[in-house]
């Protein structure tokens, strides 16, 4: 006879206030039911309660506090949602017990605090949807998306107004995902946002709470969290802002991939103010190099714009002296396309479109030399390799140094028995401005490992070992 399945997750839940949020109430229901949960009508039974509270009078805000007080006292697990959650600090303060606090609306924050504290339970039989959720990434690798939008005004982008302002999911919802995805057999993570640096912003940093760990909701803490689960942690699309200096840290400790994607998209302080982005750019190569002095193995990807609206020679001439002091590892060139609604419409001097790509195709020129530069480097050593794909006797994986889709490749051989996923050591023999030609060497041994010994040799400043090995994970 086959075995009783486990019974459902069970959700209660409090409503207060008006008829909105008595239909946020009912959305929130329904996709809770939709996942599985089984609503249920007294403390005793749930496994966690929700409380919807009101915040729009005196009166309003005592019913809703009295609520909160009541379920803490009854059943001790609390997700609160609603007008109150506005004030997420203030209301943490008073109630610090609570699990997880959502502002009025926030339907996705809501079901990842709920995913948190309380997975769905997942019958194979019956759901269609695997638990790490459906992916088009191969298995290995998956991206995880740490907050929708963007608070920034870059002159050339309509993002913020199509997406809104940043809106990051909290923390522990986010690891929550992390988790089932390496669970699900994920090796490797690339945190993705439109300003990953910024994560948490919007929330104040606020903690949230995951099997009894508290989690803040800013980029270095969550990037030490990530580092902890014995897979690759790839950082993209980092704004350049101070606290940058403490990632690499953390990539100097062992817990993150040495790579980071700054987007710079130029050199020329001037043309950088046009943008609107940040225009000290060289207080940026001074950070590149305190940078590189801590980890000698950063690689560095960015992006840049060139045949912006008043870009001179000259100010093409200075973003080609910064990049050969750079020496960044990866660049993307676009070419400046005015794009409807973006306030860079509006300047003038725009560059006829044969200067701008003439202009790309300077730049390429320029830093496929560097790139093969910098990729030579690595020939003769052993480098830890992902294998994505593997076709007869040829195999195709990535270094730290190589995100998928958009960096370099290794080309693999001399294998037996290699599969998609597989995390081996390569011998490097040749490189070129994009690829590396290696020969397998063998296995890695399973991540923790190699994040433990990884770590000590770091730890020790010994170097990597004594055949000039990088993981990629020190
Ligand atoms: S370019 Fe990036 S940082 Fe700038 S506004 Fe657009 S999304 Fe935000």
């Amino acid at each position: 006879m086959a075995a009783k399945p486990p019974r459902p997750p069970r959700v209660g839940l409090v409503s207060l206030g008006c008829p909105k949020a008595l239909v946020d109430s009912e959305r929130i229901l329904t996709r809770l039911r939709a996942e599985g949960y089984e609503l249920v009508g007294s403390y005793e039974e749930a496994d966690l309660v929700l409380v919807n509270t009101c915040g729009f009078l005196d009166s309003a805000r005592e019913e809703s506090f009295a609520a909160i007080r009541e379920a803490l006292a009854a059943n001790g697990r609390v997700v609160v949602t609603g007008c109150l959650g506005a004030e997420a600090e203030r209301l943490r303060a008073r109630f610090p017990e609570v699990l997880a606090i959502t502002g009025p609306h926030q339907y996705e924050q809501v079901m990842a605090a709920v995913h948190a504290a309380l997975p769905p339970a997942h019958d194979p039989r019956f759901d269609l949807v695997p638990p790490q959720g459906l992916r088009l990434t191969p298995r290995h690798y998956a991206y995880l998306k740490i907050a929708e939008g963007c608070d920034r005004r870059c002159s050339f982008c309509i993002i913020p107004r199509l997406r809104g302002p940043q809106r990051s999911r909290p923390a522990a919802a986010v690891l929550a995902e992390a988790e089932r995805l390496v669970a699900a057999g994920v090796r490797e993570l690339l945190v993705v946002a439109q300003d990953t640096a910024a994560y948490g912003t919007d929330l104040r940093h606020a903690t949230s709470r995951l099997g009894g760990r508290a989690l803040r909701a800013h980029i270095v803490d969550f990037a030490r969290a990530l580092g902890g689960l014995g897979v690759w942690v790839r950082l993209h699309y980092v704004y350049p802002y101070p606290h940058v200096d403490e990632l690499v840290a953390l990539m100097a400790e062992g817990h993150l991939l040495p790579y980071l994607d700054v987007p710079f998209q130029h050199a020329s302080p001037r043309i950088l103010r046009l943008m609107r982005r940040p225009a000290r750019a060289e207080r940026t190569l001074e950070r590149i190099r305190a940078w590189r002095r801590a980890v000698p193995e950063l690689v560095l990807r960015s992006s840049f714009v060139v045949g912006f609206p008043g870009e001179t020679e000259a100010d093409f001439a200075e973003l080609l002296d910064w990049l050969r002091e750079a020496e960044l590892d990866r660049v993307g060139c676009f070419v400046y396309e005015p794009v409807e609604g973006a306030a860079a419409n509006a300047l003038p001097d725009p560059v006829p479109p044969e200067v701008a790509e003439e202009r790309r195709a300077r730049l390429m020129a320029l830093q496929e030399e560097i790139s093969a530069r910098r990729l030579a480097r690595h020939v003769g050593r052993e480098l830890a390799v992902l294998v994505d794909a593997v076709d007869g006797d040829v195999a195709v994986g990535r270094t730290y140094g190589d995100a998928p889709e958009i960096d370099g490749r290794v080309h693999l051989r001399g294998f037996d028995d290699l599969v998609p996923g597989d995390l081996v050591w390569a011998a490097v023999e040749d490189a070129d401005a994009h690829d590396l030609y290696a020969r397998y060497v063998e296995h890695q041994r399973p991540a923790e490992e190699a994040v433990a010994e990884a770590s000590a040799a770091s730890a020790s400043s010994a170097s990597a070992s004594a055949r000039g090995r990088s993981s990629g994970i020190m």
